[in-house]
């Protein structure tokens, strides 16, 4: 059992929570202790700032290419969306220039990223914020969820990318760190589940939560993988419950 369980000052009440997660072969639905999330936070942030990947929508502040680069970005790898994005604000610069151009124009440059249907979200999110927003890309979960084509994750996203706002974000790859490395159980739709999204609250309730979204997103990308994780050279497996 790790040492840390055994803290002193420890109330029995985390004791005994600490301990069903470590139990061997065991996995449980509590969320972790904060202390744990912080050191996996703290991991996971070192290993960003030495491997971390450069995109251009990571490299500007205008929350609308933002806006655009994570709906592109659900569903879809990140090296795939590169050249799309690129070719998109290439052709149309601006939330005017997109919210004018037809849904044919935007089909023909949106195409390599597969999923048609929703094309016409693009055009659509640019009209809506232009009409609605005044041209700015709103800065709330609830008026961001508004939009056409904005989920929970993309909302987050922006929020935590574009105005680094304490907002979590919670997708599929996520879900899968958090069951392998604190052993926790999951409802069937993991993205949605309670305990998940509240780790994420406290994972990225720091002073960096834009780096500390950058960071699990290109870690569970990179290191955590959904097949053949990269655990011999993970900077949390000691602490991982996962077996490699
Ligand atoms: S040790 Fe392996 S399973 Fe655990 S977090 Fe690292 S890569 Fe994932």
């Amino acid at each position: 059992m790790p040492s840390r369980l055994c803290l002193p000052g420890q109330s029995p009440e985390s004791f005994i929570k600490n301990f069903k997660r470590y139990m061997p072969g065991k996995s449980s639905r509590i969320v972790p202790p904060r202390t744990d999330i912080k050191t996996f936070r703290r991991r996971i942030i070192n290993w960003f700032n030495k491997n971390g990947r450069v995109y251009p929508w990571r490299q500007t502040k205008n929350p609308f290419k933002i806006l655009i680069a994570e709906m592109m970005l659900r569903r879809t790898k990140a090296d795939q969306v590169k050249s799309v994005y690129e070719r998109l604000f290439a052709e149309y610069p601006d939330l005017e220039a997109v919210a004018k151009a037809g849904n044919k124009k935007l089909e023909r440059i949106l195409y390599p990223l597969g999923l048609k249907w929703r094309t016409p979200a693009f055009g659509l999110v640019a009209r809506w914020v232009r009409e609605k927003y005044d041209c700015k890309v709103p800065n709330t979960r609830e008026e961001l969820k508004s939009l056409p084509g904005v989920g929970d994750y993309v909302a987050g996203a922006v929020l935590s990318v574009a105005y680094n706002r304490k907002e979590w974000i919670v997708d599929s790859n996520i879900v899968r760190l958090f069951r392998r490395y604190f052993g926790i159980k999951t409802s069937k739709e993991g993205r949605r589940d309670k305990h998940v999204i509240e780790i994420a609250k406290i994972y990225v309730s720091c002073k960096i939560p834009r780096k500390a979204n950058l960071a699990i997103l290109d870690f569970t990308a990179l290191i955590c993988t959904p097949r053949n994780p990269k655990c011999e050279r993970c900077p949390l497996k000691k602490e991982c419950t996962y077996k490699c």
